[in-house]
């Protein structure tokens, strides 16, 4: 049995996260997201995707990266796409 980090609920089939050498435990991927997620500095959404780092900023696209300013951001999907 293992219980949820976000809402404590005890479920037999929780499953865990490795993320930067810490391991976490939810119930529900609900619960990963509202955990673990960064949120969007332009636009506040949860990052659900791959989303755009920009030194310690966070955005859940190019187009947010550029609203706030940051230059030569374009989507890892795109970048990799073009190639
Ligand atoms: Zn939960
Ligand atoms: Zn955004």
């Amino acid at each position: 049995m293992a219980v949820c980090e976000t809402c404590g609920n005890d479920y037999d089939i929780a499953f865990e996260v490795h993320a930067q050498g810490a391991v976490h435990t939810f119930d529900s991927f609900q619960c990963a997201i509202h955990a673990m997620a960064p949120i969007c500095e332009h636009c506040a959404a949860r990052i659900i995707g791959h989303g755009v780092q920009a030194g310690e900023h966070w955005y859940c696209c190019a187009h947010c990266a550029r609203q706030e300013g940051t230059q030569g951001i374009v989507d890892r999907v795109m970048a990799g796409m073009s190639r």
